[in-house]
Order: structure tokens, then sequence, then C-alpha cells
């Protein structure tokens, strides 16, 4: 089976390094002019000529990433079956649409209101009260087209920096840690449900991932279960879904949701019996799903900007380097680091000891280690 991957970057790279084993062949189609996969076929189209011929290739399509243009994604459906669906795409390219969705769903959101200029900015930071985030409401990542507005009187600053017609304006959560969950339904509507991770940003990026998260309540993982079962079976997806969610005092409030493989979860490479990547691959493929079950206890580190001394991590025998064959550049994912251990006092210590090879890495915090 020839499976298409909509974008060409380390993430279709993964999933190709997991569908190998099962036999599957991978065609590539970028559109961005700077594809990264290094792998199986790529296809450079920055005009979107060839897509025919790229389908005439392929038996099914999936994507990497998700700002990709519905109406092409729609194109493609037309044609061969694609996974997850244009609709799933078009919901998660949207703040709007996607809290909406939550907020049908039952699933517990920041309180919210959309903003069209810098005086609708303003109400909405009077009426939600200060703190408040604003954000583009599409076409934003990794914190990008974002301000934190302290008070209304930030508002025209705010509106001019983001620089954008649209945004959402949410209520700013105090939230005890940052945890995602990923979850995979089958075309036979089968479910399964990774640990929930915790997650540590820096400057907006995903640095540190660890799972299971540390001291996470049943109930938690439950309720993040019973909110991903909801949307996965309300899209009919189909695919790997990942949830963002802030842990609070009072339970989850979901963030913001991804339809594809996501870096909270390349722990599952090592750390899983079965991987995200291979997860997607047998859904998108119509296979029956594998065990998502943690082996022992994992950290995934991000290399970032710089690649620091590899040889080094090489050394260390309960590390696994996955490097994606990029160039260094500030603030760019050039690979990771996944770290296993027994237990988590012994994680800590080896998670300090990789990342002193890394030089782009800050100081390694999460709830582990604020506990001292
Ligand atoms: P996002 O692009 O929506 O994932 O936001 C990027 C980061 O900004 C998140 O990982 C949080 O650290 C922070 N953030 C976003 N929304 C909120 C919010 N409503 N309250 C507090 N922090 C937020």
């Amino acid at each position: 089976m020839r499976i298409g991957v909509l974008g060409a970057g380390q993430l279709g790279r993964m999933l190709a390094l997991a569908g190998y084993p099962l036999a599957k062949t991978f065609v590539f189609y970028d559109m961005s002019g700077s594809p990264s996969a290094g792998l199986g076929e790529v296809m450079v189209d920055r005009e979107g000529q060839y897509l025919n011929d790229f389908l005439s290739r392929v038996d099914r399509v999936t994507y990497e990433f998700e700002h990709l243009p519905v109406d092409v994604a729609e194109k493609i459906a037309a044609e061969k079956p694609v996974h997850p669906r244009p609709r799933a795409l078009q919901i998660c390219q949207n703040r709007e649409a996607e809290k909406t969705l939550f907020g049908d769903l039952g699933i517990p959101t920041p309180n919210w209101k959309i903003a069209t200029d810098a005086k609708s900015l303003r109400e909405a930071a009077e009426t939600l009260g200060c703190p408040v985030v604003a954000k583009s409401n599409t076409e934003g990542y990794d914190g990008k087209g974002q301000a934190v507005l302290r008070s209304p009187e930030d508002a025209e600053e705010a509106w001019s920096s983001i620089n954008h017609s649209r945004l959402i304006v949410e209520k700013f959560v105090e939230f005890r840690r940052e945890v995602s969950i990923i979850a995979v339904r089958s075309e036979s509507g089968e479910l399964a449900f990774y640990p929930m991770a915790e997650n540590t940003h820096h400057d907006g990026i995903l640095r540190y991932s660890i799972a299971p998260a540390p001291d996470l309540a049943i109930d938690v993982q439950e309720d993040a279960e019973r909110y991903m079962k909801a949307l996965l079976n309300e899209m009919d997806y189909v695919g790997v879904l990942t949830l963002e969610l802030f842990e609070t005092a009072d339970g989850l409030v979901a963030n913001e949701m991804a339809p594809r493989v996501h870096n909270s979860g390349h722990w599952t490479i090592e750390g899983a019996m079965t991987s995200q990547f291979e997860n997607h691959i047998r859904a998108v493929s119509g296979h029956p799903l594998g065990n998502v079950a943690a082996r022992g206890v994992s950290c995934m580190i991000n290399i970032i900007g710089e690649h620091g001394e590899i040889d080094r991590i090489l050394e260390l025998p309960y590390a696994h380097v996955h490097l994606y064959n990029k160039g260094e550049r500030p603030g760019r994912k050039l690979g990771h680091v996944n770290i296993l251990a027994d237990s988590y006092e012994e994680l800590v210590w080896r998670v300090k000891n990789c990342a002193q090879f890394l030089p782009g890495s800050p100081e390694f915090q999460s709830s582990l280690t604020s506990k001292g």
C-alpha cells in the first residue's frame, strides 16, 4: 500500500520510518519548497500543479501538518480516501470553530470572546477580566500571533502587534501544568488512548515531555479520554488526534487540538508498546490498532537550534537519539532524544545528564524537579 502524505517534514519522516516494517511505501507532497523528510518519494509542488500526479501514485492520503488549504484536502478526498477527514482539518485550523466544538461536546475551555478590532478586543478584556490571552483565530502555531493583555489598556498595542483581522480572546488559565493526550481511532471505530504527557515549553516551543505524566489522578486521565472519545466519534475521525490541555485545581481545561501525530507523543517511539506513528499508519491503512501501554517512564527532550554533543548522548545507554536531517537555525526542531527509566527518580537524573550535552536546552523543569 502506498500512502500519500501531505507535508514532508520530520513528522512525515517518522511516519515513514514506522510504516516501513508494515511494508507501506510513502509519497510526500510538499507545497513549502523545503521538504526535509529525506526518504520515500518527495514531490515538490509550490504552485499546486501536480496534485493529480501525486494522487495517481497513492492508495490513501494523510497529512502531517494542518495548515493545508481545506479545499485542497476536499479535492483529494473526492479522489482517494483521506484520513483524518477534511472536516477535522477545517476545525483545527480555526480556534473559534475548535472552541465551539469543545463547548458543544461538554469539554471545558477558558471563557472566550471574539475580537474584530482594537475596540472589541478591549471590551472582551473588560468582560472576561484580565489577564487574557489574545490569539489570531487562524494560522497561529508555537505561540506565534499571540499577546497577553494585563489590562484592557493593552488592547491597542496587542491588536497592532498580532496584526490579524479576527482574534480569539481567552481568559488566562492559572494552570498547574500543561498536559496532552494522544488518542487514535481505527476505520472500524476502535479507540485507544495513550497515557497523558506533561509538557514543558520555553519561548512557546515544547522542550520536555514526560510520560506517563507524574502524579496524574486516574480520574483526570479518564476525563481526557472521555473528551477524546467525544471528539473522535463526532468527527468520524480515523488516525491520531492530539489534545493539549491545562491541568488546574478544578480539573482539565482544553487549549487546542492537532489533527495529527504530535511532538508531545514522540516519547511513544521507544516509550510505548506501539508508537503514535505506527498507530497512525495502522489506522489510516485500515488495520487494527496496536497496544498503547507505556514501557516504564519516559522523557522526550527536543533538540532545538543546535545539535550539541550528539556523540556524547549516543554513549548514554538509556538515550535514543532521533535526528531529522535538518540544518541548525535558532528555534528550529532538529531532533529529539527519548530517555527511558524504571522510576521517575532515575528519569530526572538521566534527563539532566543528557541535557548537559544540548547547549540550547533550558534547565530541566517539571513537576518532578519543582518538588526538589
Ligand atoms: P497555543 O498556541 O494556544 O498552544 O498557546 C501557546 C502557549 O501559550 C500554551 O502552551 C500556554 O503556555 C500559553 N497559553 C495559551 N493559552 C492560554 C490561556 N488561555 N491561559 C494561559 N496560558 C495560555
